[in-house]
């Protein structure tokens, strides 16, 4: 044993380095650092452990979930034609993500995929009437866009009230997009008792209906509220709970993930990865194969 020449710590032997301590990183060592051949063998672990998942997993990282479902869908494709499966096995698969997932990025990718999404935005509780007794709950005062059906006939909207919302002719541009304002009639909205909940103000005189019609974002986005609003949203959103919070409320209890105990995205994402796969493994153990 040696002691190393920088800092003093006991220093392995090794043949044509002055400086082999682990600890430290010398400025005339010329391979890669003690750090680098951490990283190096941490990634190639991460690696295995992933090919061995053949599904996909990642501690992104990041606080917001506006932009995961791209690597997530990519992630698990590579993984599913690994095992055989085709470059289309989404096509028409039916996905579930919660509201913090509302966003064009990730609505875009699963339309992309030809996914059937189910995406809800973060007030989506509060236009179903279902969630009435629940604690919390705060209805929403006035009507929204999603409360108009759009008539793609006559190119009109219908109100709540079954009034007719027509097209602006004086529909223009703003910044440079092109907007379209839809009008109901003066006599319809100032006869009409629901006017407290659809007009803004108490001396308005009509509801006004605007978009960007060329902002491809806003649009699918609001499709996405509609499709949430629909028998079928109903039905399927809420069996992403049933689905997901289990594996969750599985690996934080019973395997006693409550917080990482590794420092570093590499070494989170390794821990990550191992508990996905015991996981994993309990499931085929219990259930078998799907
Ligand atoms: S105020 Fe006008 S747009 Fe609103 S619900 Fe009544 S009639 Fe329809």
């Amino acid at each position: 044993m040696q002691e190393c020449i920088v800092y003093g710590h006991v220093v392995q032997p090794a043949s044509g380095s002055q400086h082999h301590c682990r600890f430290c990183i010398d400025d005339d060592f010329s391979g890669p650092s003690a750090r680098e051949r951490q990283i190096d063998k941490l990634q190639k672990q991460a690696a295995r452990i992933e090919s061995f998942l053949k599904q996909n997993g990642e501690a992104i990282g990041k606080g917001l979930d506006n932009a995961n479902l791209p690597p997530v869908i990519d992630g698990a494709k590579e993984n599913l034609e690994r095992i055989g499966k085709g470059k289309d096995y989404f096509k028409g698969k039916v996905l579930t993500a919660d509201s913090s997932y509302h966003s064009v990025t990730n609505i875009a990718k699963c339309s992309e995929e030809k996914i059937d999404a189910y995406i809800p935005d973060n007030k989506f509780r509060n236009r179903d009437k279902r969630f009435a007794s629940r604690l919390g709950y705060r209805p929403r005062s006035k009507f929204s866009f999603a409360d108009f059906k759009y008539d793609g006939d006559k190119d009109e909207y219908i109100c709540p009230n079954g009034k007719h919302l027509k097209p602006l002719v004086k529909s223009g541009r703003h910044k440079g997009k092109l907007l379209r304002v839809y009008r109901c009639s003066e006599n319809d909205c100032q006869r009409c008792d629901l006017r407290a909940k659809c007009l803004r103000y108490k001396d308005a005189k009509c509801r006004h209906l605007t978009y960007y019609a060329d902002a491809k974002g806003k649009n699918i986005s609001q499709a996405m509220v509609k499709k949430i609003q629909t028998q079928r949203g109903h039905k399927i959103y809420p069996q992403r709970i049933a689905i997901v919070e289990p594996v969750f409320a599985n690996i934080r209890v019973h395997k006693r993930l409550d917080k990482f105990s590794l420092r570093g995205k590499i070494k989170v994402n390794i821990q990550w990865l191992l508990y996905c796969m015991v996981h994993n493994i309990e499931k085929i153990a219990k259930y078998g194969f799907a």
